[in-house]
Parts: C-alpha cells; sequence; structure tokens
C-alpha cells in the first residue's frame, strides 16, 4: 500500500481525534486538506492566518506525536493557508501577502519545523557581568501601540507610555505605575511601551519580565548561592518592566532585592515600569519604602473601556485577523461584554471559528449564544476587599466595624465568614488574608475557617448566611 499525503494525514486523525474534544476536532481538524508529501514533510492547507495560529498555539503537540508516529522523527509539518475567495479583495487581507502573490487564490507557505525552543522564552538570566552581553527582552511584538486603541479609559496611560517610550528614563514617570482590573491591557500597554523603545533606541537593554518569574529568579539565586549575581544582573538592565506586581505582597525577600535593584535604576536614570491589579494605596503587604517608590513617579489607571472604545477594539482585531463581520454583530457583542477585554476578544474569537469554520453564517442568534456562555462561563475575579465589602453590607455594618477589635458576637460572626469567603474564593494565603481582614495572623484566619464549617454544619440560621453571602459573591 503506497503512502500517500491523504493516508498520512489520515491516521494522523485518527489519533488526534482520539486525544482531544470532539467539537474542537470538528472545529479545527475537519476543515484541513492534507495537500501533499514530500522529504517527509506533510504539507496541510488551512483557512486562514488565525486557523494556524491557533492550531500552533493549541494543538502543535498533538500534531508533532502523531506525525512523528507516522513519518518518524524527522517528521515536518507544513501549512498552507489557503483563505477563501470572499476575503479576496478585502483590505486587511491582501495586506499581509507579498504583492506578488496577489492573484484570485492566494496561498502562502508556512513552513514549521517542530522546533518548539524558537517560541520557548530564553532565560533572560544570562552570564551577568559581561558587557554587551545580549538580554533578549522578552517582549511580545504584537503587543504594540499600534494595536493599543485608544479610548476615555486608557487615554492617560497611553500617553504616559508614549511619553515614557520616546524618552525613557528622561521624563518625570519614573515609574511610570499602571493599574487596573484583570483583562483590561495592563500587560498589552506595558510590552508596548517596551517594543516602542527598542524600536526607537535598539542599543538599550530592555527587559520584561512577570513578578512571579523575577521573585522565582530571586529564589533559585538564592539557593544557588548567587544573590549578588541576580541583583548585577537586574543593574544593568536600561528599561526594566515588572508585570503584576501585587505579586509581590508578603515576599519581604523579593521585595527587599527589588528595593535595591529599583534605587540603583532610578538613580542612574534607567526607565522602570511596573503594572499591578490596584493602586499603590490599596496594595497590601507590600513595604512602605516600596510603596513610597512607586508613588515617585505616575501612577496611571487602565479603566474599563466604554462602548466606543470596545467596538474599535473588536473593529481593529477583526481587520488584523482578516474577517469581516456585520457591524450589528460586532456592537451587539460589544454591548454585552463590559467588564474585560480579554473576554471581548475571546468571545469574537469563538464567533470566528464557529462562523468561518462551521461554514455557518454569522448571526445575532449565534452571537446571543456564544456571548451568553461567555458571560456565564468566566467567573469572575473576587477580591478580598470585594468580599468585606459583601459581608458588611449583609450584616449591614460598614468595613470598619467588620475589621474592628469587638468581641461581639454577631460582628466576630461576619468577621471570620469573610474570612472564610476569601480562603474559599481566592489565592490568597492564610497571612495575607488575615492581615488584610483586620490585620489578623494565620492563626485567627484558620480558626475562623474552621468555625464557620462547624457553624454551617450544626447551625441552620448560620448555613443560611453562607448561603445567602455565597449567591451574592457569585453574581
Ligand atoms: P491585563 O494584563 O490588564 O490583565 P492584557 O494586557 O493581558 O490585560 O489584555 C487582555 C487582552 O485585551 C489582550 O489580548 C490585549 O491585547 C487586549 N487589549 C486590552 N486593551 C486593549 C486596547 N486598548 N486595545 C486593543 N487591545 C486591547
Ligand atoms: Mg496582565
Amino acid at each position: 500500500m503506497s503512502v500517500t499525503a491523504q493516508s498520512v494525514w489520515n491516521n494522523c486523525l485518527n489519533f488526534i481525534k482520539d486525544n482531544i474534544q470532539p467539537q474542537a476536532y470538528k472545529t479545527w481538524f475537519e476543515p484541513i486538506i492534507a495537500v501533499k508529501l514530500q522529504d517527509n514533510a506533510l504539507s496541510i492547507q488551512v483557512p486562514s492566518k488565525f486557523f494556524y495560529e491557533w492550531l500552533e498555539e493549541h494543538y502543535v503537540k498533538v500534531l508533532k506525536v502523531s506525525l512523528t508516529k507516522e513519518l518518524g522523527e524527522t517528521a515536518k509539518l507544513v501549512y498552507i493557508i489557503k483563505m477563501e475567495n470572499t476575503y479576496g479583495n478585502k483590505q486587511p487581507f491582501t495586506e499581509r501577502i507579498p504583492s506578488s502573490n496577489r492573484t484570485s487564490v492566494k496561498a502562502q507557505d508556512v513552513d514549521i519545523p517542530f522546533d518548539n525552543k524558537s517560541r520557548e522564552l530564553k532565560n533572560p538570566f544570562v552570564i551577568p557581568g559581561i558587557r554587551n552581553v545580549k538580554i533578549e527582552s522578552q517582549l511580545n511584538p504584537n503587543y504594540s501601540f499600534e494595536n493599543f486603541l485608544e479610548g476615555d479609559s486608557n487615554r492617560l496611560a497611553r500617553s504616559a507610555g508614549l511619553a515614557v517610550a520616546a524618552k525613557p528614563g528622561g521624563t518625570s514617570f519614573n515609574p511610570l505605575l499602571i493599574f487596573g482590573g484583570v483583562g483590561l491591557g495592563k500587560t498589552h500597554l506595558a510590552h508596548a511601551i517596551g517594543v516602542d523603545i527598542k524600536d526607537k533606541y535598539p542599543e538599550k537593554t530592555v527587559l520584561y519580565i512577570s513578578a512571579e518569574k523575577f521573585t522565582q529568579q530571586y529564589i533559585d539565586s538564592v539557593k544557588k548561592n548567587n544573590r549578588n549575581d541576580f541583583i548585577h544582573f537586574y543593574q544593568i538592565i536600561d528599561v526594566l518592566i515588572i508585570d503584576d506586581v501585587q505579586f509581590l505582597s508578603g515576599k519581604s525577600g523579593t521585595q527587599d532585592v527589588f528595593f535595591h535593584i529599583f534605587n540603583h535604576l532610578h538613580q542612574n536614570g534607567k526607565q522602570v515600569i511596573l503594572t499591578s491589579d490596584k493602586a499603590p494605596v490599596d496594595m497590601q503587604d507590600i513595604e512602605q519604602r516600596l510603596l513610597s517608590r512607586f508613588k515617585w513617579g505616575l501612577s496611571a489607571e487602565l479603566q474599563h473601556p466604554d462602548f466606543e472604545t470596545r467596538v474599535s477594539i473588536l473593529k481593529n482585531k477583526l481587520y488584523r485577523d482578516g474577517v469581516e463581520m456585520p457591524d450589528d454583530i460586532i456592537e451587539y457583542v460589544a454591548k454585552n461584554i463590559k467588564t474585560n477585554v480579554r473576554e471581548l476578544e475571546g468571545a469574537i474569537i469563538s464567533l470566528i471559528a464557529q462562523s468561518s469554520f462551521n461554514k455557518k453564517e454569522i448571526t445575532i442568534d449565534l452571537a446571543k449564544q456564544i456571548v451568553e456562555k461567555f458571560v456565564k462561563n468566566t467567573k469572575r475575579e473576587v477580591s478580598i476587599d470585594y468580599i468585606q465589602k459583601v459581608v458588611s453590607d449583609y450584616f449591614q455594618m460598614d468595613v470598619d466595624t467588620l475589621q474592628s477589635k469587638t468581641r461581639k458576637r454577631h460582628i466576630v460572626q461576619a468577621r471570620q465568614l469573610a474570612m472564610f469567603f476569601a480562603k474559599k474564593m481566592t489565592k490568597a494565603s492564610l497571612a495575607s488574608i488575615g492581615s488584610q481582614i483586620g490585620k489578623r495572623d494565620h492563626a485567627t484566619v484558620l480558626h475562623a475557617c474552621k468555625t464557620v464549617n462547624n457553624l454551617s454544619s450544626t447551625d441552620k440560621q448560620f448555613r443560611k448566611y453562607v448561603e445567602d453571602i455565597t449567591k451574592k459573591l457569585s453574581v
């Protein structure tokens, strides 16, 4: 029996089918066409660039395993992007194809060797101390200013970002702290500043790192006894971007080392850019001296985008993906998903997937179904502040009373309930919960959780409290 592109691909599909969700299989694998098999490379045709990126992001492993099973270790996969003719004359589509390729049916080969290394973030922790060492910036070029749509909700932060990018270290916005809720664009904007600086000042060393990774590196350095190398490495950076600094809360060792790095950079006119999910005044368990540094420069908030901005974000996204969608559908999505740009994008991606790959027409009904799923499926993140507010409201007291030192029974109970829900609904440690709810210690929080568990199995009234508050917290 001869081995053909089709037979190899069929075997791959059988394997893939067994290993992923049926819906995903239908959406992402059924539309693929096996085109040719040459030099142990299988070419498959996919309907769009977006489609190819999605496969690469979510299914590269299963593709690799299945193909290696068929063709051995030297197997290669080549994607051919063939777009529908209907998109052919649209601006966004023609843009990404070199003009020489502009024929009526467009195909583009993307050769992807199975080499995950290139997409893995390199450890920025390269041999410190050597000058002119090239440090990978860890920036995502897609997170550019161009793609960061302006609106009232982000105007201040965005223009401050542009100012910093034009003169890193040379404005009074140092540090620049960008803060705001989840999915509002903090990470995107922080990258955009870095990308722009790299573009304007290629010789500058820019480094993007999450506070979490920074912490891990620090811990590793202590273990390996090279804390000084760690510090030194960070001190040679020209533009340091640390994402989600709230992660440092309660981690005094990391805060301490960051304090020294910060001072060194700041004194030497280097730029520091930080993001956080809250304003400095609301940050918990961050040392005072560090907090006061955060406030030296500018704190700029990203707020919820208004309707117009949401519409333009969606339109821009569709344009970049080369997809057309009727205005009323875009507006429907924008009207119904309000508080989180990531969800907004997620909903539109599902819509694109449903429509272009299942060959379903995009209708308001389809949009409704998808938006509904989205709004339901995404759990809102609850903060400890929010929990305290809900519990205090429920018992008709204010948050100060809930946190107070009093031993009055109903207040103690309210406080214990707040602690219980904070443990249940957030990732915060017992110690951090305690310190945020009236400056108690971790043992008090642990005791509170046990008490609430006991009482809710023995006391009917108390169980009702728990049920009511659960409801309030989940809407
Ligand atoms: P955060 O870090 O605040 O949680 P992200 O920066 O990860 O949020 O943003 C979530 C998603 O929303 C990203 O895909 C980002 O590109 C997009 N996004 C947020 N704000 C904007 C904007 N103003 N214009 C375009 N895309 C945006
Ligand atoms: Mg982020």
